[in-house]
């Protein structure tokens, strides 16, 4: 039998113009913190830090 992995959707928000710049998703088991990514912001032209944000 298969297992399927319960894996949520997330966004990475912009901690500089709020900016929800990019999706992926996570497996809440593995993964229990919040993400913190260095990004490229399209809005700040620049790499900025982008924090893990829910998505509906
Ligand atoms: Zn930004």
């Amino acid at each position: 039998m298969a297992t399927k992995y319960k894996e949520k959707l997330i966004g990475f928000e912009c901690t500089v113009c709020r900016n929800i710049n990019y999706f992926s998703t996570k497996n809440k088991k593995i993964l229990k913190e919040k993400l913190e990514l260095n990004k490229f912001c399209n809005t700040c032209r620049k790499h900025t830090k982008h924090k893990e944000t829910k998505v509906k």
